[in-house]
């Protein structure tokens, strides 16, 4: 079964989430809502899903970045993107902190703004604090593509969304990154599209 996810526009998507307690993270109402965000992301397809996006302001986010998804993306954009297969986990009561300050721009899109993507600068590295599904205490180190997930649905529980942080000027829709830009190095597409 998946849930609907909310769109931009949704005040939901705007609020700081509530951090859960260990009693409410072993509940079967919130362990059920772990399987649904897990069915709900593979079936987008995506590679993170926030409890906001599905209407529910609590600090839980699901990760998964599956290799299935990687066929279709030449070795080299892989490469730039530092983009490996990372397992399912799940996030709960997050906690990061920017480990290697420096930024670098890639176009990302998100399941809540359905048919845009932009380039959106992150930090290169990040450490997490956070629990898993279990209540149990964890500790994340990420760099390249995994730092960006990170950040991405670690936004989402601050109620920040990507357009927040994207160079505005490279906010486009997803057939035209796919038709225009898709082929094209990062720097390229900063300077056709105006951005220093
Ligand atoms: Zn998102």
């Amino acid at each position: 079964m998946k849930l609907k996810i909310s769109q931009v526009g949704e005040s939901v998507l705007r609020q700081p989430a509530r951090p859960l307690s260990a009693e409410e993270i072993l509940s079967p109402p919130i362990q059920q809502l772990i399987e649904l965000m897990r069915d709900t992301m593979q079936d987008a397809p995506g590679v993170g899903l926030a409890a906001p996006q599905v209407g529910l302001p609590l600090q839980l986010a699901v990760i998964e970045d599956r290799l299935e998804y990687h066929r279709e993306i030449p070795a080299e954009q892989l490469a730039a993107r530092q983009r490996v297969p990372i397992p399912f986990h799940v996030l709960i009561n997050t906690q990061l902190s920017i480990t290697q300050a420096s930024e670098v721009a890639f176009f990302e899109g998100c399941l809540s703004l359905t048919g845009f993507m932009a380039l959106v600068p992150r930090a290169l590295a990040v450490h997490v604090q956070c629990m898993n599904e279990r209540g149990e205490p964890r500790v994340i180190e990420a760099e390249g593509w995994y730092a960006r997930i990170l950040q991405h649905e670690i936004d989402h529980l601050n109620g920040t969304l990507y357009i927040d942080r994207m160079a505005a000027r490279s906010f486009m829709t997803s057939m035209n990154y796919t038709r225009l830009w898709q082929e094209k190095a990062v720097e390229q597409v900063r300077a056709e599209l105006g951005l220093s």
